[in-house]
């Protein structure tokens, strides 16, 4: 089974999330004093994303995204990614994650899985700057983990938030860290979904102008292709072991090829990150719905999907967090 929206894009790939909780603040994601978190008996268990997951891929969602809140604070996530690699229909696992929490032992079992690719987040290369983005004292840790991370041979994914008022200095360093690291670099515009902690009014960077700052620093930066549904340009800077590119979540150039659905820590579906939820997953897997009829209701929401994230958002102000979502 193949699922096609109603723009005619393939849909096969699903981002859940395990948590909305966090140790992390980050100024651009949660307010300090963190967020009214869900209770206990409202989050889907793992046996039930277990089961949406079976769900999805069954109808043709071959890669899953792993993200939160930040997944591996909730116990139980690596018993869940072993679970779900034995499903045939998954060829790709990946994982987002802030690097402070995770272990030698869990990325052994991650190793063992169909997890290939971890997506590290890391706005600055610098202490101070870090804790001033994160409200956190966590960067050695972070990039020791970065380091481990590495050795066990994943790809990394080093997700960067630009902020003009905290780390547009640090794009340069972040070029120049993947001289030596084979890693890739992507920088993320900021989008509003910061849980209300401040104001949002619109990028001042947006992705012309960091790929202009980029291209000025290195000129003999080289693109590279990309899978047509790739939310992010690649480049490399001549005589780099890693890559950088470019991600336009604000600007959305990239929505006339998105392929993917989110399902939330709580069991909302989203077609759109900037739209709705349009589907309540928990109820139906915690009612007596048989799976048929929950996978007709799956179907009729993306045959209902905005065509671009402008149309999903229009007329919502959003004030949600990134956590509440799934990221
Ligand atoms: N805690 C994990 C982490 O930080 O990687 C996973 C969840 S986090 C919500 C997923 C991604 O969303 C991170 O790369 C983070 O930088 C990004 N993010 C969160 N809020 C954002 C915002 N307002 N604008 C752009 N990216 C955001
Ligand atoms: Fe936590 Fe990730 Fe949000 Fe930062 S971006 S507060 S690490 S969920």
């Amino acid at each position: 089974m193949q699922l096609t929206d109603n723009h005619n894009r393939p849909i096969n790939y699903l981002r859940i999330s395990v948590t909305d909780r966090c140790n992390l603040r980050c100024t651009y994601c949660m307010p300090e004093q963190g967020l009214q978190f869900e209770h206990k008996q409202n989050l889907l268990t793992f046996p039930e994303m277990s089961q949406l997951i079976r769900i999805f891929s069954e109808m043709g969602v071959d890669k899953v995204r792993f993200t939160g809140g930040e997944p591996f604070v909730r116990d139980g996530l690596m018993e869940l990614i072993q679970e779900v690699s034995g499903l045939n229909g998954l060829d790709e696992i990946s994982i987002t994650t802030n690097g402070t929490v995770l272990n030698e032992e869990q990325l052994q079992t991650l190793k063992a899985s169909k997890v290939r690719t971890i997506n590290l987040s890391l706005d600055s290369l610098d202490r101070d700057t870090f804790q001033e983005i994160t409200r956190r004292d966590n960067f050695s840790t972070v990039m020791k983990n970065l380091d481990l991370i590495m050795k066990f041979g994943f790809d990394i994914k080093v997700n960067c938030v630009v902020m003009p008022d905290k780390n547009i200095q640090e794009i340069q360093s972040f070029v120049e860290f993947t001289k030596d690291k084979p890693v890739t670099v992507r920088f993320l515009e900021e989008m509003p979904f910061n849980g209300a902690s401040r104001d949002f009014t619109g990028i001042k960077w947006n992705h012309v102008k960091i790929l202009d700052h980029i291209t000025n620093l290195f000129p003999n930066s080289e693109q590279l292709p990309v899978p047509e549904s790739s939310t992010s340009s690649l480049y490399q800077a001549r005589g780099h072991k890693g890559k950088f590119g470019i991600i336009p979540s604000f600007s959305r150039t990239f929505c006339g090829t998105c392929n993917r659905v989110r399902v939330s820590h709580h069991g909302m579906m989203r077609t759109c990150l900037y739209g709705e939820n349009v589907l309540d997953l928990k109820e139906l897997i915690r009612s007596d719905t048989s799976e048929d009829e929950i996978k007709e209701q799956i179907v009729n929401v993306i045959q209902k999907r905005a065509k671009d994230g402008f149309e999903a958002q229009a007329n919502r102000s959003i004030k949600e967090s990134m956590t509440k979502i799934g990221g």
